[in-house]
């Protein structure tokens, strides 16, 4: 039987709600795509191929990088987790992972910092070494976060992952919490019911 991988899209949603996380992913139910999510894609299909962009973005952080792959297909077995990472640089040997976010936003959102940790949890299996840092980089208003991939983030990461196979194959639904967020989100409606 072939083996079914989570994505860091499921660690993204799954922080953002674990309720939204159970009702696209184990009830199969999908959010019509908005003006503002095609926006995203059609940008992010632009930017897919902008390797140079990548480049000089870390020459203009005046970031002295040895080696640098992009959109970089990874693996972890032991966690089964599949993306394909933005961009992966070295600096001085140490491996750093980068994640481009086509919206704006003034602070780092947890969902993107745990999304851009999953990359990196699964760099450290496909190159062999430990990951440095986390950067996240918010396009539309030129943004840039760090944070190290310390050992408190990376087992926090891996308590999440499991919490979601638990959702996924474990039969377990997400206890409903409400939250600032659900007025504007979509899946109110299976969470109120009129
Ligand atoms: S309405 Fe609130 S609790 Fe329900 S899925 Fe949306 S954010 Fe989560």
């Amino acid at each position: 039987m072939e083996e079914f991988y989570i994505t860091p899209t499921h660690i993204k949603d799954y922080l953002f709600c674990p309720t939204l996380f159970y009702n696209k992913y184990v009830k199969g139910i999908i959010e019509p795509k908005t003006e503002l999510m095609l926006e995203g894609t059609s940008e992010y299909m632009r930017d897919k191929g902008r390797w140079m962009e990548r480049k000089t973005l870390l020459r203009d952080r005046r970031l002295k990088v040895d080696r640098m792959v992009f959109a970089k297909p990874l693996t972890s077995k032991k966690y089964r987790i599949h993306g394909v990472a933005d961009t992966i640089f070295w600096i001085n040997r140490k491996m750093n992972v980068l994640e481009i976010k086509y919206g704006g936003s003034p602070k780092l959102f947890k969902d993107h910092l745990y999304q851009t940790a999953a990359y990196a949890l699964m760099a450290e299996e496909e190159f062999k070494q430990p990951a440095y840092k986390l950067i996240i980089f918010y396009k539309k208003e030129r943004k840039w976060f760090e944070r190290r991939f310390t050992a408190q983030l990376r087992s926090h990461l891996i308590k999440i992952i499991g919490e979601i196979w638990k959702v996924l194959e474990g039969g377990v639904i997400p206890e409903f919490r409400p939250k600032r967020m659900c007025g504007s989100c979509w899946y109110r409606r299976f969470c109120y019911p009129p």
